[in-house]
């Protein structure tokens, strides 16, 4: 089932998501649903306050960006491979000389701009059936990781910019939670009137 995307402004994106107990009714029905949720929006990955879930749960797929020819053949492979379920996760390493790429996000469609981060994550986490996994990330899939996981600490990539560039940017977002936007997928907006 597709659900609504919350879009910017909702309170629920700003939440420090909670852990998950195992007995977490209904979880595999939760997964589903959201890689379903994703894949409609052609995301790379997606977290559960974004489908209004307070839970440190999020799921991601980078490889459509294995696709760029422009990358490196180690890179494109380790893109591909990296489609996983991350259930009550924490970076406890994160290193190397920041870099910037141009992020974009599901509950903040037609923004799109530079963010740096750093190029290498240690992560820790449960998969699915909540055995326990340290990795290592780098480049562009530690990018696709650092930003759900940023999701489930209440955190946006907006938040990253400039305080010229959020100034700047104050009138879309303002926008995008009144629902004054064209997008191809469900989304739920806080500051939409209702009944028009
Ligand atoms: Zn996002």
């Amino acid at each position: 089932m597709i659900l609504p995307i919350v879009a910017y402004g909702d309170p629920v994106l700003r939440k420090k998501c909670k852990e998950i107990p195992e007995d977490y009714p209904k979880l595999d029905e939760l997964i589903e649903n959201m890689w379903e949720t994703m894949y409609n929006a052609f995301g790379v990955g997606l977290a559960a306050p974004q489908i209004g879930r307070p839970i440190r749960l999020f799921l991601v797929d980078s490889s459509p960006f294995a696709e760029d020819e422009e990358l490196q053949l180690q890179e494109r492979e380790e893109l591909k491979k990296l489609k996983r379920v991350f259930i009550n996760p924490t970076i406890v390493e994160e290193e190397g000389d920041e870099w910037a790429f141009n992020e974009g996000c599901l509950s903040i469609p037609e923004i799109r701009e530079d963010v740096f981060r750093k190029p290498k994550i240690v992560i820790e986490y449960q998969d699915e059936n909540f055995k326990e996994h340290r990795e290592t990330f780098t480049g562009l899939a530690a990018r696709v990781i650092q930003h759900e996981y940023d999701h489930i600490e209440g955190i946006l990539f907006t938040d990253k910019l400039s305080s010229l560039k959020k100034r700047l940017l104050k009138g879309k977002l303002a926008s995008i939670s009144k629902g004054k936007i064209k997008i191809e997928y469900k989304m739920r907006f806080p500051e939409m009137k209702k009944g028009r």
